[in-house]
């Protein structure tokens, strides 16, 4: 049988949030299909990824939602974040409105997701070290403020991407058994 119909311990979903143009799908796709993409994909419907996880001796699947480009004008809808246990909130470094952007993605979170979601500030692009605009210390700091988990990435390097995705599913695995 292939990984997809395993049997599996826990059925976990997360969903992916954050202005347009930060990387979350570039982000989803390295982690499902070990895929990059420079250009950004024209995107109808809500998709989302599965892959299967072994934490202990659990198999979790991990169901990750990626917006279609609803984002774009602030149209996620409440079902987009319906049973989400975790999500990853991304900002581009090298866009500072898209790190103050954050809060407002927290507002909807809070206001949509479940009380004890799992949430990562993902600082992406950290490729682009030259063109940075938002310091690590920066998103570090607004994340413990705001009790969230932090870390940067690249998903054109794959950098960190395998780990914020297994920080955030064994986190929620932590929660949940
Ligand atoms: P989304 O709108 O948040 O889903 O963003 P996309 O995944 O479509 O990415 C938007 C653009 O940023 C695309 O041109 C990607 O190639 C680029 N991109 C995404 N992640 C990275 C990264 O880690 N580093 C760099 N340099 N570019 C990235
Ligand atoms: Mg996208």
């Amino acid at each position: 049988a292939d990984a997809f119909d395993e049997e599996c311990d826990y059925l976990f979903k997360a969903v992916l949030i954050g202005d347009t143009g930060v990387g979350k799908s570039n982000l989803l796709s390295r982690f499902a299909k070990d895929e990059f993409r420079l250009d950004s994909k024209p995107t109808i419907g809500v998709e989302f990824a599965y892959r299967n996880i072994k934490v202990g001796d659990k198999l979790i699947k991990a169901q990750i939602w990626d917006t279609a480009g609803q984002e774009r004008f602030r149209a996620i809808t409440s079902s987009y974040y319906r049973g989400a246990l975790g999500a990853l909130l991304v900002y581009d470094i090298t866009r500072r409105s898209s790190y103050e952007n954050v809060s407002k993605w927290l507002v909807e979170l809070r206001e949509f997701g479940g009380e004890d979601m799992v949430v990562i500030l993902v600082g992406n692009k950290c490729d682009l070290s030259e063109s940075r605009e938002v310091e690590k210390e920066e998103g570090k700091g607004f994340a413990e403020t705001e009790g969230l988990c932090f870390m940067e990435t690249s998903a054109l390097r794959n950098l960190n991407v395998e780990e914020v995705f297994l920080q955030m599913i064994t986190k929620i695995y932590d929660m949940t058994s």
